[in-house]
């Protein structure tokens, strides 16, 4: 709540200044297309948020409300034309905008896809391709189940975890540097992404598994994207990008393993549905030198990160997007505030909100 008064206080401010929000937009971006980011797409917030990760969703209403906005003030754009622009230096009339889905989750074709087809949205899905036509559920997100469910059952969970830890004879990671007497499934789920490498999670996940268990119902609603689902996307001009074959942080891992998530995850794709796939979004928006150079002898054409920082030297494989959710457009009283929105485009927030990583090591 306070981050959300922070938040409409700053849109508000902006938009009392009197410039309008294309002025504001043109100017902050100089030209530059604005690429939206999603996650899943569900029927009812409230209730899906009960057990997902909230930052991960919005609501069908609500993704209709945000691109009525966007459709206001920008023009949509595919990412193909964004990279055909970008490398002309194109500048263009009216302002450009993309949207993207990441992680493949077969809600997005349910609920997101009948809207941006009635509405000629060229928009672009990331999916993880081993996970493509299963019913498995991507790591961090898997994790994020147990752990909110062990939170809710186990009496002392931190001491659950770290009996787990123990067994699995892997070291404890207690904090990421913050200091959280308490912290919830969450932050436990983001300091193990962020520090562990892939395999050891699915260790602790596989133990986890062991303990509290999650029902079938629970990961039915996070069903992936089939390979028909992505065929009738991709003849209805949806692009179809990479986001890695399981969503390892590339950062964490050793080269082999890059390799397979980066030029694996291409093949796979271009072999099933024979296209030409030139968009890879890195898992977690986490890149550095390494991944990067990966992902362009891998062939990409465009890359894209969820923070401001570029690499000079390969700013189409480092394009920035803003992450939206449910939440991402409320004002301070919860309804849809064009300000906030108009300061999610402009980058404002992501100023505010500065990315810590080092991506240069
Ligand atoms: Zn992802
Ligand atoms: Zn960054």
């Amino acid at each position: 709540m306070i981050r959300r008064l922070v938040k409409s206080g700053l849109a508000g401010g902006m938009r009392w200044s009197g410039a309008s929000l294309l002025k504001r937009t043109l100017r902050h971006r100089s030209g530059a297309p604005w690429i939206a980011g999603y996650h899943r797409v569900v029927e009812d917030f409230r209730r899906s948020s009960e057990n997902s990760i909230a930052a991960t969703l919005i609501s069908r209403g609500m993704l209709e409300r945000h691109l009525e906005w966007i459709g206001r003030r920008f023009d949509f754009v595919s990412l193909d034309d964004i990279g055909s622009r970008l490398e002309r230096g194109q500048r263009p009339r009216r302002p450009l905008a993309a949207v993207t889905f990441d992680d493949g989750y077969s809600d997005v074709y349910e609920h997101a896809f009948p809207i941006l087809r009635r509405r000629g949205i060229p928009a672009a899905v990331f999916v993880l391709t081993d996970l493509v036509g299963t019913s498995r559920v991507p790591l961090f997100d898997w994790l994020y189940l147990l752990l909110d469910r062990a939170w809710k059952v186990w009496p002392s969970p931190m001491q659950g975890l770290a009996r787990i830890f123990a067994d699995l004879g892997l070291e404890m990671v207690a904090t990421d540097g913050t200091p959280d007497a308490s912290p919830g499934p969450l932050r436990i789920m983001r300091i193990l992404l962020e520090t562990l490498p892939q395999s050891p999670l699915e260790r602790l996940a596989s133990a986890l598994q062991a303990e509290v268990g999650v029902e079938e119902c629970v990961q039915d609603e996070r069903r992936p994207l089939t390979w028909e689902m992505l065929v009738e996307m991709q003849r209805a001009g949806i692009t179809i990008g990479s986001h890695s074959r399981t969503h390892p942080l590339l950062t964490r891992e050793d080269r082999e393993k890059i390799l397979e998530e980066t030029a694996g995850s291409k093949r796979d794709l271009e072999a099933r549905l024979g296209i030409t796939v030139r968009h890879f979004a890195y898992p977690n928006g986490w890149f550095n030198a390494a991944t990067v150079r990966a992902v362009e002898a891998a062939g990409y054409r465009c890359a894209y990160t969820s923070c401001r920082h570029r690499d000079p030297a390969h700013p189409l494989l480092t394009l920035s997007r803003t992450l939206l959710w449910e939440n991402s457009g409320l004002g301070a009283f919860g309804g849809f505030s064009p300000a906030v929105m108009g300061c999610q485009a402009d980058g404002t927030f992501d100023r505010v909100a500065l990315c810590p990583l080092d991506h240069w090591n």
